[in-house]
């Protein structure tokens, strides 16, 4: 494997790879380091219907394509989990080691793209993984639809909570929504508005405790907190919505994060420290999907050649 290179991206899920299209599309050598298997989050779902121009596709047909794609380009892929990255200001350019969990694998580069993505902060249950794209699900934009007609739950207190319960209660038989407490993060209006629906119920100061089907999700233990009495409710599908963890811990001290863990960075995907980009889920925005995963992995690359030619 070839030491320097002009870009290295950390993480090949739909970031990742968009922005190695783009810089090799621009003629600079590129190496993707990813920890697990190309295509990341994408690759929980079985459909993507919001994707433009391609309804229906799989999430693994989506990471296969443009993975095809970006090694029609020669595109290089490493298997690696980046654990720290260092500078080299000695030389006239600046010059990062991305140091990994293989000793093998230590590339240098002129330039780096942050994509790392984010993960979804779990209910922390044994059986939890299991249950991933068959009930359990932590997005009800992507996934809601698969339980039309169906008795599912919520679980969380803040606005995405909120906003997956109003989105779901369009088309599914009912939705209850699982609190821990009897306090809402969420804004007050979109409490209020949920309260009014006549299939949505409030199951407050209650956890989760037990998921339980086969193959499927079939039900939940609830256990109340007060009296710790436990309950089962029968539901289709479990939308977790108590928020999501940056994988971004490795970058502390290296570019500014914010008091979330996500990376602060311009309109341009900028972050605080020159030649160094970051793209997706990663990174403070509004909106993480697969569109603006793209949108930033074309971003991050383009400014990231822009970058490098201005040094040459
Ligand atoms: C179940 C589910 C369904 C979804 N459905 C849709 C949908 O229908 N439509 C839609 O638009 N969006 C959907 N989304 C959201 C969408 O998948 C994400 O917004 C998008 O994939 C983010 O892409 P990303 O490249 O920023 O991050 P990720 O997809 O998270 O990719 C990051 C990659 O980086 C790797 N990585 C992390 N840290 C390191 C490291 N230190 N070293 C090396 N590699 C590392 C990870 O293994 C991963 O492969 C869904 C998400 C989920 C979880």
């Amino acid at each position: 494997m070839k030491k320097l290179y002009d870009i290295a991206i950390v993480g090949a899920g739909a970031a990742g790879m968009t922005a190695a299209l783009y810089a090799l599309r621009a003629k600079k050598s590129v190496l993707l380091l990813e920890k697990l298997t190309p295509g990341g989050q994408i690759l929980k779902t079985h459909k993507i219907d919001n994707f433009p121009a391609t309804p229906g596709l799989s999430g693994a047909e989506f990471a296969q394509r443009l993975r095809s794609q970006v090694e029609g380009f020669s595109g290089q892929f490493s298997y690696a989990n980046v654990v720290k990255i260092t500078t080299d200001d000695s030389a006239s350019a600046p010059l990062f080691r991305l140091e990994t969990d293989d000793p093998d694998v230590s590339p240098v580069a002129r330039s780096v793209i942050l994509a790392p993505g984010s993960a979804e902060r779990k209910l922390d249950l044994p059986e939890e993984s299991r249950f991933i794209g068959h009930g359990v699900s932590y997005c009800a934009t992507c996934d809601g639809a698969f339980f039309r007609d169906k008795s599912v739950a919520v679980y969380g207190a803040g606005n995405t909570a909120l906003y997956s319960v109003l989105y779901l209660a369009n088309f599914v038989k009912k939705v209850y929504l699982v609190n821990h407490s009897s306090r809402y993060k969420a804004d007050k209006s979109l409490v209020e508005k949920a309260r009014s629906l006549d299939n949505v119920e409030f199951l407050e100061n209650t956890e989760i405790t037990a998921l339980a089907g086969a193959p499927s999700l079939k039900e939940i233990t609830l256990k109340t907190v007060d009296s710790a009495k436990t309950s089962s409710l029968p539901v289709s599908g479990l939308f977790v919505s108590i928020g999501r963890i940056p994988d971004n811990a490795f970058l502390k001290g290296f570019v500014d994060l914010d008091s979330q863990g996500y990376i602060e960075s311009s309109e341009s995907c900028q972050t605080s420290r020159p030649g160094i980009f970051c793209a997706g889920d990663c990174r403070k925005k509004l909106v993480n999907q697969l569109t603006t995963a793209v949108a930033d992995g074309a971003v991050a690359a383009t400014q990231a050649v822009a970058f490098l030619n201005s040094q040459s």
